[in-house]
């Protein structure tokens, strides 16, 4: 069986696959856990840390995004090193630089192993083409923004298994959507596993999910191309080109209101003025600690933002 390696954040899913290895975002058991773990700033990355030093995680080594997004997990993934697990460290340019993003496919490669399948270039350029499709269901209003959320979220690792991963996309139920508005999530991903259903609960139709979309944007078939692409990884670079990218994708997906989640203790939380400066747009700001079901408070401050967007409707 192929070595599965633990990533933090956004690794180049495509490399790793054609690398023959089995990429497990580490994230994506979080939201599903019921610990509550004792020493943390952030639980997303505690919970993982936890689950590694436990060994509740079954990985092989871990791939660490160490540049350009989260020293929450710099810290938290060294700790994992320390107790033995093989780890490798990744960077992004702050300033989109190719060269060196190139060299850090390069040593990743490295680290995993050599490629020894291309073809896994095309498989899973393939599969994201399909997921763009499914992306433009919801805007298109023939498709639940939950059960979309549900399958770009595993866009980051394919789920372990990129041909079962195509089948589960083409599952995905097609259906007439009926709402009171139409919103954006940016921000990290809620730790709430039932955040967009609890939305949707209110009439509130999510039709842009940031980061998903990030994993849907980003691809390529060689070091070049993937090193071309993946250096405009918004959530690693400047805050200007993140903002210039959100402002057209609500123009084109006709948004109402955007809900901005922050995690406790993450940096993402400061950006929140930012966003309120140069979106123009109802904005509701909520934040999340452990996870667990929407807590009332959430609930409460959803149904209202929903209210007040079908007012101003
Ligand atoms: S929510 Fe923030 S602090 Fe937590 S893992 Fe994500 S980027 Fe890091």
């Amino acid at each position: 069986m192929n070595d599965t390696i633990g990533i933090t954040a956004l690794v180049p899913p495509e490399l790793m696959y054609a690398c023959g290895k089995r990429p497990l975002d580490v994230n994506n058991v979080v939201p599903v856990s019921s610990s509550s773990p004792s020493n943390k700033l952030c639980a997303w990355t505690a919970i993982w840390r936890d689950m590694i030093l436990n060994g509740g995680l079954d990985i092989d080594s871990l791939v660490v995004v160490a540049g350009g997004d989260c020293h929450n997990a710099l810290v938290d993934g060294q700790k994992a090193e320390l107790s033995g697990m093989p780890t490798h460290y990744f960077f992004y340019p702050f300033d989109g630089d190719t060269d060196y993003l190139r060299s850090q496919l390069e040593k990743l490669v490295r680290f995993l192993g050599g490629i020894q399948d291309e073809r896994m270039f095309s498989l899973i350029s393939d599969l994201k083409a399909k997921g763009r499709a499914l992306d433009e269901l919801r805007v298109n209003d023939r498709a639940r923004g939950s059960d979309v959320f549900s399958a770009l979220i595993s866009f980051s690792d394919l789920a372990g298994n990129p041909d079962i991963f195509g089948k589960t996309l083409d599952s995905v139920p097609r259906t007439d959507i009926r709402y009171s508005s139409r919103v954006a999530l940016i921000g990290v991903p809620p730790i709430y596993p039932d955040f967009h259903e609890t939305a949707e609960g209110f009439g509130l139709h999510v039709v842009y999910d940031e980061l998903p979309y990030e994993f849907l944007r980003l691809g390529g078939s060689s070091l070049d191309s993937l090193a071309s692409s993946y250096r405009d990884y918004s959530f690693a670079g400047p805050l200007k080109n993140r903002v210039r990218l959100i402002q057209d994708e609500l123009l084109r997906r006709r948004v109402d209101g955007v809900i901005h989640y922050t995690q406790y203790a993450c940096h993402h939380t400061l950006e929140d003025e930012i966003f309120r400066q140069h979106l123009d747009y109802p904005i509701l700001t909520v934040q999340g600690d452990l996870p667990r079901p929407s807590t009332e408070q959430l609930k409460l401050r959803l149904e209202a933002f929903a209210e007040m967007l079908g007012v101003m409707s």
